[in-house]
């Protein structure tokens, strides 16, 4: 197979697109110009050239007169015999690793662009259901430090999408045990729980019922808990170390009703990013955990500084 690297814009372009077309309906590309400019949307003479570069190296014409990718071809192949294998034992997909798949020649971003092109997510869609599984791995369940990462159920390297639907919250740990396994363990009604969740998030544009009339007890459902203010948090947020999930974070944050302990929550972060070895050794805690503990009022951790360790008992602190 040869490489992509040196493709120009228009040709990456043009291949992205072929074989996504490949994939989408798991099918050989015809030898067919007419059909690939369209395929590709490729109107102008430039454009049309680099799709006949890419169909000539990587979709070359075949016994049967069509265009083949051989790896293309493999990957549907293996793609439809781990679907029977998988449905009979369950297990069998074991050989298929990460990176063995079909977009293997692309860079992750790259792979990540075709995802995208199947389905994408909101911010919000991945905060509501980090929120559903309480910021833990929807695997092992454990509290990870820092924050669950975007684990794709059906890995993009495979075809998946990135959508919300293909997306689980998963720790390190896990997912870098994952292999093949494309096991949804998400709860099981996390569909219903994502919707609630994102209508009852006071972020979501839905219709404002900012008036004051306390009136109508029976439409208006209203919050748990008085919401505060939230101006300072963009200053908190500029501060803290780890960005992410920024929604749920700020939810948090007017719950709390922190804008009045800004001050203290910002020097604290600046203090901990400064002397805390934990931070300093990079585990920062997912925001909304710092702010849901009250983090600020932890200890500072701190590597006890003993110039001269005694031989026994603390070896781990050599490095
Ligand atoms: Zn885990």
């Amino acid at each position: 197979m040869q490489d992509t690297a040196h493709l120009s814009l228009a040709e990456h372009g043009a291949y992205t697109m072929l074989l996504d077309h490949y994939y989408g309906s798991e099918k050989p590309l015809p030898n067919d110009n007419t059909a690939l400019f369209r395929i590709c949307r490729a109107f102008t003479q430039d454009e049309q050239t680099a799709v006949m570069n890419v169909a000539d190296s990587f979709f070359p014409v075949n016994g049967d007169g069509c265009r083949h990718n051989k790896r293309a071809d493999k990957e549907i192949e293996r793609r439809h015999s781990v679907g029977q294998s998988r449905a009979k034992a369950g297990k069998s997909a074991a050989k298929s690793r990460w990176g063995e798949g079909e977009l293997r020649g692309l860079t992750r971003s790259e792979r990540l662009a075709e995802a995208r092109i199947k389905g994408t997510h909101t911010d919000e869609e991945w905060e509501a259901m980090l929120l559903i599984h309480d910021n833990k791995c929807s695997k092992c369940g454990c509290d990870c430090i820092g924050a669950p990462c975007k684990d794709h159920i059906t890995p993009i390297v495979l075809g998946g999408s990135d959508s919300i639907d293909n997306i689980q919250p998963m720790c390190r740990n896990c997912n870098s045990k994952k292999g093949s396994d494309t096991t949804d363990h998400r709860r099981k009604d996390w569909e219903n729980a994502l919707q609630n969740a994102l209508q009852n998030s006071p972020l979501m544009p839905r219709h404002t019922t900012s008036t004051s009339t306390t009136t109508s007890t029976s439409t208006t459902t209203t919050p748990k808990s008085p919401q505060g203010g939230s101006e300072r948090f963009d200053e908190f947020w500029e501060v803290y170390p780890k960005k992410m999930a920024k929604k749920s974070a700020l939810t948090k944050w007017k719950r709390k009703g922190l804008d009045k302990m800004a001050d203290q929550l910002i020097a604290d972060v600046k203090n901990r990013i400064e002397n805390d070895d934990q931070w300093s050794g990079g585990f920062i805690p997912h925001p909304t955990t710092y702010i849901n503990g009250e983090r600020w009022n932890d200890e500072i951790s701190k590597r006890r500084q003993q110039p001269s360790p005694s031989p026994t008992g603390n070896a781990f602190l050599d490095l």
